[in-house]
């Protein structure tokens, strides 16, 4: 069958993306729509508004995952599903997240207007707290059912009573939160539309990325310990400084790690006692490891622990290694980014290029159930969770075209 050439209806899409843009807007042309929080709320009814309105059935599942469904004419057909996050970092961005799901949402309007009966239900979906502001990624975590057991927010005593009240006030049960999760055989695919939130489409004037897969990334804590003593009469020879070691491992980490695709991060820092005074007894850190390749970056770990090791020991020091989270690296499927090349000829689109992301989407879960991909666009400068994250609005409607020519390719419509 010929494929359709039905395109995004611009002006609704912008009429959309400026509405969503005033909720929790900042002075400085951000958003602020942490999840769970008052505007992340009224950014899901305002949502739940928009798919009513156009006709759709509203599906809000019980990890607050809130979704319009278009279904096709065979009630037992697969759903195919099209999203992102209208959660925010703190002072984030307007493009990150919103654009996937605005897209998705008016992809589903053009496949209603054009009265098409696909061969399957079209699904366009907000995922919960897809930012981490409580738990990263957590709709798509209990949705593909890779929740860590929640008995720790259920207790009254947890110390994570503040996610627990978020939750409640957000209607989510925490003993409900499993059910979200959805049969594998229901689902055709998974599709999402995201800013790049690097330079690299913006540096090579490309129009198009198709994600090849989603890094994984490790976190530990690394604590080295020394002796706290006089910082001027203690003699070279007897020092035996944490920080002094923490800050060589650093420096070298970011030399030897950053390597053949691979990224390394320290992101805090933690000296004990804190004194001008005094040597530091301790400095803990928070690092990151990061790779496309799940082998690799095991490796990477390694590496990692044996040089803490290396400079803990020139230092006259001792060092701990503690793992904290692993996200496993995700591929996406040959066959969505086929679909999505495809999607990109079709609308005469010649600058396209795979890549790798960097960050965490909500399609690295999604990919451990079905067939998943990502398509993105231009990030300005490369900057984003941050206010001055911009992309072109020309960018944003082809993206959201290649979005809705893809997923007629991924529906079958061929
Ligand atoms: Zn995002």
């Amino acid at each position: 069958m010929p494929i359709p050439d039905l395109r995004v209806n611009t002006d609704r899409l912008r009429a959309d993306f400026d509405e969503l843009s005033e909720i929790g807007a900042t002075p400085n042309g951000g958003v602020n729509r942490l999840a769970l929080s008052n505007e992340d709320l009224q950014a899901r009814a305002w949502f739940a508004g928009k798919i009513d309105e156009a006709g759709f059935l509203v599906h809000d599942d019980e990890a607050g995952n809130l979704s319009g469904v278009l279904y096709c004419s065979n009630p037992t057909a697969k759903t195919l599903m099209l999203g992102s996050h209208l959660d925010s970092v703190p002072n984030g961005g307007k493009y990150d997240g919103a654009i996937g799901v605005l897209s998705a949402l008016e992809c589903l309007r053009v496949f209603k207007e054009s009265g098409l009966d696909l061969p399957v239900h079209l699904e366009a979906i907000s995922f919960t707290d897809e930012e981490g502001c409580w738990q990263g990624l957590f709709g798509s975590k209990a949705l593909t059912g890779r929740l860590a057991p929640f008995s720790n927010v259920e207790k009254e005593s947890s110390e994570r009573a503040a996610f627990r009240a978020a939750l409640y006030r957000a209607g989510i049960r925490p003993a409900d939160v499993h059910r979200a999760k959805r049969s594998p055989n229901m689902i055709a695919g998974y599709l999402e539309l995201h800013i790049e939130q690097g330079a690299r489409l913006f540096k090579g004037n490309t129009s198009i990325g198709v994600v090849t897969g989603i890094v994984g990334r490790t976190t530990y804590q690394i604590t080295f310990f020394g002796e706290a003593s006089h910082s001027g009469t203690t003699a070279p020879e007897d020092r035996r400084d944490a920080l002094l070691a923490a800050s060589t491992f650093i420096s070298e980490a970011h030399q030897t790690l950053a390597v053949d695709g691979g990224i390394f991060n320290c992101g805090n820092i933690k000296v004990m006692p804190g004194a001008f005074n005094v040597i530091p007894e301790r400095a803990m850190l928070i690092v990151e490891c990061r790779h496309p390749d799940e082998r690799r970056l095991s490796q990477m770990e390694g590496e990692m622990v044996r040089l803490a090791q290396d400079c803990a020991l020139k230092h006259n020091t001792t060092v701990s290694a503690r793992h904290v989270l692993h996200m496993p690296a995700a591929k996406m499927s040959e066959m969505v980014m086929t679909s999505v090349e495809q999607a990109c000829q079709s609308l005469n689109i010649t600058s396209h290029t795979r890549l790798v992301s960097y960050a965490g989407h909500d399609a690295q879960m999604m990919s451990s159930i079905t067939p998943s991909g990502m398509i993105f666009i231009p990030s300005y400068q490369g900057i984003s969770h941050n206010p001055k994250e911009h992309s072109e609005w020309s960018d944003v409607v082809q993206g959201a075209n290649v979005l809705l020519q893809a997923a007629l390719r991924m529906a079958g419509i061929c």
